[in-house]
């Protein structure tokens, strides 16, 4: 049986199969292995590039206001921030550490905005001085202490006022932050929003240039978007006509879906485009509100399909009648995703990859967790040790959710591009787990 064609929209655009070996970007994966080393991260550059065009033009294609600024927090290397800045997208950052790395890449700092519920005031100073576009200020506490940090340099530092609209997104329960009962953002309905924007537009040092949600991740539906748009545009209005308040930014945020399995399709960057757009534009008209600059932050679904996860097979366990396990040497240190979400991905073997499937196993990890799964159920060829698998869309959450538990080093990082891979994170070592315990020295 051929590869099945219903992969090619989980596995990026340049894979290929011949005679049952696996490429991406031009690169055959099993070499990529024993090259680079097993557990591997291979990032296929074309693929990042032509989704950032994608985002550009199906947004500025239907209002050309639009800046598209991808939220670094799905993965970030300098590799990546520099892919972003050729490619002409802005970075969203959560932290102080986020924005080092986009900095020490050359990344504008302009184009660069702070996210978060609980910034420090650390993260905020080397935010001001790095000179970053946006405050995106979650809370009271942090209205003051921007508006004061500001003042202090003599400055008035733009600011966008994150607001929870009160939109159940209707994702998994970790991961949808529009809701009223989250610790993210101004909530509306209880007044604290409205508060928020006569204070900003008062205080000295912060210049209140627009109003921002995001509702959670993923998104398979495009309806929640319509909903925040309508209650966060109808609450501008009322600021405007109470306050005089101008909205010039606007932002619903990102969320949008990637598909990880074949049996979920991810909508498409244009029905996602299609749906906030006109949505903002009937809502921004309906309350006679001058257009705002929009800006739309896609995080996972820039990258997800991009990285693709190899690993190699060790051990196998067959439980008569119940179970065969089959384990790699990865797991929840690089991929914690199945482990607390319950993520959902497919598994390929990288030289037989049109071999029919022969058997059920799952797929799991070798860190000393029952959790630490990857693949429950996935139907492979018979593998062997030193088999390796290639997992597709492991390109957002998963590195920068990676851990050394289990004292694992985390893995080397490639990117491949018409047939070359270049290495942008070699492996860690021992000596890297062993860099910051200065016990006994
Ligand atoms: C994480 C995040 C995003 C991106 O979410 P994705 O689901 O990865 O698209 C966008 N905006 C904000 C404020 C975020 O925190």
């Amino acid at each position: 049986m051929p590869f099945d064609p219903a992969f090619a929209t989980i596995f990026p655009r340049t894979t290929a199969v011949r005679d049952g070996r696996l490429s991406i970007g031009g690169c055959d994966a099993q070499e990529l292995t024993r090259r680079f080393g097993s557990p591997l991260y291979v990032f296929d550059e074309t693929e990042v590039r032509e989704t950032c065009r994608e985002y550009i033009a199906a947004f500025r294609s239907r209002y050309p206001d639009t800046e598209i600024t991808y939220a670094s927090k799905a993965y970030l290397s300098r590799w990546m921030a520099a892919v972003a800045r050729e490619e002409g997208i802005g970075l969203d950052v959560v932290s102080g550490g986020e924005l080092a790395v986009a900095m020490s890449a050359g990344f504008p700092a302009a184009r660069c905005h702070f996210h978060g519920n609980n910034k420090g005031e650390d993260e905020l100073r080397e935010a001001l001085d790095a000179g970053i576009g946006h405050v995106i200020v979650d809370n009271f506490y942090e209205l003051d202490l921007v508006a004061r940090l500001a003042r202090a340099m003599g400055r008035a530092q733009p600011i966008i006022l994150r607001l929870s609209p009160g939109v159940d997104a209707h994702t998994h329960a970790k991961t949808t932050t529009g809701t009223l009962d989250t610790k993210f953002g101004l909530p509306i309905s209880t007044g604290a929003a409205g508060q928020a924007v006569v204070e900003a537009m008062r205080l000295d040092g912060v210049s209140l240039v627009g109003l921002h949600c995001h509702l959670g991740s993923p998104l398979f539906s495009l309806a929640p978007y319509d909903e925040a748009n309508a209650v966060m545009l109808a609450f501008a209005a009322e600021m405007r006509a109470k306050h005089g308040f101008e909205l010039r930014v606007y932002s619903p945020g990102g969320g949008f879906a990637a598909q990880y399995v074949r049996e979920k399709p991810a909508p498409p960057v244009e029905a996602y485009a299609d749906a906030i757009v006109s949505s903002f534009l009937r809502h921004c008209d309906a309350h006679r509100l001058p257009r705002p600059r929009l800006f739309v932050e896609p995080g996972r679904s820039l990258v997800a399909r991009a990285g693709v996860a190899l690993y190699t097979v060790g051990a196998r366990k067959e439980v008569e009648g119940l179970r065969t396990w089959v384990s790699v040497d990865g797991g929840m240190a690089d991929n914690i995703r199945p482990a607390i979400y319950d993520a959902k991905y497919e598994a390929v073997v990288v030289n037989r990859a049109d071999d029919e499937p022969s058997e059920t196993v799952t797929i799991a990890g070798k860190y000393c967790e029952s959790g630490d799964l990857l693949v429950r159920d996935a139907r492979l060829p018979r593998t062997a040790p030193g088999d390796v698998l290639a997992m597709p869309a492991s390109g957002a959450y998963n590195l920068t959710m990676a851990s050394n538990y289990n004292m694992a080093p985390r893995p080397a990082v490639v990117a491949v591009r018409d047939g070359t891979a270049r290495l942008i994170r070699r492996r860690e070592t021992y000596a890297d787990l062993l860099a910051t315990d200065v016990y006994g020295e």
